[in-house]
């Protein structure tokens, strides 16, 4: 199989897919370029993200997973910024074209797009060692989108799921390996809260990291209530509340939301919270900078210590 029988079959997969055609794409797969077409009153939102073997999977994980994990990633960092995915571009790198690998990956990417409703619009294929490099493209209406510098003092914050899992399942081979392995990205949440959230990031490197990159981009401290953490059920399971803390402080991957609420908007986010399950509070944004985490009625420092793939860990 050669690079044009490689694309004709990310189509053809593509269209076993119920993906509707999106007003906001003029041309897809096929021209030197996609064309998307930006509606009035709207801003277009970009990130992308690189999944490369031995660094961010391993063995453990299928093509299907792979495939999913790709998207979902890049999903989840349109979903914390209250934004709307549209089409998305696949940059493969591959060691070789195995028909059966790139048919389970293709179906773990799709089967996510299509939830999403997210059109693949292009990509490249290039030789060498595995790796997969996702661009999404997203819009939301002028001003609503939630940046991370906009937190206030006295907001309440907020994750919006489990905490710790993905890192167990990393250092434990747990027996569900999907929250590290096939990530759920909170799009319909974080359009939610549109209007609603001061500021909101989605958590990646860690609570704590990403925590902190709102409150030194909002110029602002937070307090963390270590009791109203949740965590992540096997990790909850296997471990005792310290040790399984440390995962759900700093352990990376768990691709949800993390959101800080002004006290005045608090009825609304009632109403959101019927909505979706697993929405904690979990702390205060304050005025003086760095974090505390209190514990026994105690506060102590709390370190960033998230992933950060240019530090020893
Ligand atoms: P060019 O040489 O002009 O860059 P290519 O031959 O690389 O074009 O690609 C032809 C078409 O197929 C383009 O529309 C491109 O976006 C699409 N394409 C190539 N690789 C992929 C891929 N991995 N996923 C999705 N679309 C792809
Ligand atoms: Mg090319």
């Amino acid at each position: 199989m050669g690079e044009f029988e490689l694309i004709n079959l990310i189509q053809a997969i593509q269209s076993e897919y119920n993906i509707k055609q999106s007003p906001y794409i003029n041309t897809a797969i096929g021209d030197d370029c996609a064309i998307l077409k930006l509606p009035a009153e709207s801003e277009f939102v970009v990130s992308t993200d690189t999944l490369i073997n031995n660094v961010h999977f391993n063995d453990t994980l299928s093509a299907a997973e792979i495939g999913h994990k790709a998207l979902a990633v890049n999903l989840s960092d349109i979903a914390a910024m209250a934004a709307q995915p549209i089409a998305a571009t696949l940059n493969l790198t591959l060691p070789e074209i195995d028909q059966n690998w790139l048919t389970e990956f293709l179906h773990g990417f799709f089967s996510l797009a299509e939830k999403h409703q997210v059109t693949l619009v292009g990509g490249d294929t290039t030789k060498g060692p595995l790796s997969i490099s996702v661009t999404i493209n997203g819009i939301v209406e002028n001003g609503k989108a939630i940046k991370r510098s906009t937190a206030q003092s006295d907001d309440l914050i907020y994750v919006s799921g489990l905490l710790g899992e993905a890192a167990f399942v990393l250092d434990n081979h747990a027996q569900d390996q999907s929250a590290l392995h096939t990530p759920t990205p909170h799009i319909a949440l974080g359009l939610a809260l549109q209007g609603i959230a001061n500021a909101m990031i989605d958590i990646s490197d860690g609570l704590s990291s990403d925590l902190q990159h709102i409150t030194t981009a909002s110029a602002k401290g937070a307090i963390i209530h270590a009791d109203a953490i949740p965590l992540g059920l096997q990790l909850e399971a296997a471990l005792n509340r310290n040790q399984a803390l440390e995962f759900a402080l700093h352990g990376g991957e768990d691709y949800v939301l993390c959101f800080t609420v002004p006290k005045d908007k608090l009825g609304e986010l009632r109403k959101i919270k019927q909505q979706f399950a697993n929405i904690a509070e979990i702390g205060v944004i304050t005025e003086s900078p760095g974090l505390l985490l209190m514990q026994n009625n105690k506060t102590m420092p709390l370190a960033a210590k998230g992933y950060n793939h240019f530090n020893d860990r």
